[in-house]
């Protein structure tokens, strides 16, 4: 899940209410008094009113600033609860707190069990096609001596 963008999110909210507000006053225009919203386009729109041309444009307006209103106070909540809850965003902030940089590629150290980046590691070994990452000297030459024995997961190692 990504997070939000504050100005793509609210310019779209505003420009949605303006263009509702429009479409209800060309509805109005078109529609017998009985089907009219006009009312309540009146009601929560301050200062508007029906069939004044110059007041079309303070409705416009208004109903810009709401939609203007809903994206900027929308926004922070959803990205707020987002941090809070998406799995994959958590994971993303753990390794901003760890000071891993988000563009670094991660690997376990196979002895340890260490993640570490792959740019920063003390030693590497090639076995098997693959190329595997040890946060000290130590254990790479564990590793060298027995990369079989380190294949195993940690927990599934025996000792
Ligand atoms: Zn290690």
């Amino acid at each position: 899940m990504k997070t939000l963008n504050l100005f793509v999110v609210t310019w779209s909210l505003a420009s949605f209410c303006a263009l509702s507000f429009t479409i209800c006053v060309i509805y109005g225009l078109l529609t017998p008094h009985s089907l009219h919203m006009h009312e309540f386009l009146e009601m929560v729109l301050p200062a508007y009113e029906w069939g004044s041309f110059p007041l079309f444009f303070v409705g416009l307006v208004e109903s810009f600033l709401y939609g203007a209103y809903a994206g900027l106070v929308y926004v922070p909540i959803y990205n707020f609860f987002l941090k809070k809850w998406d799995p994959e965003s958590n994971h993303t902030q753990y390794r901003e707190e760890k000071g891993f940089r988000t563009t670094a590629k991660t690997e376990m150290d196979r002895v340890c069990g260490m993640w570490i980046e792959t740019e920063a590691a003390k030693g590497t070994s090639f076995y098997k096609d693959e190329t595997y990452y040890f946060c000290t000297e130590e254990c790479k030459a564990k590793f060298d001596q027995n990369p079989d024995y380190y294949m195993v997961g940690v927990e599934g190692r025996k000792p």
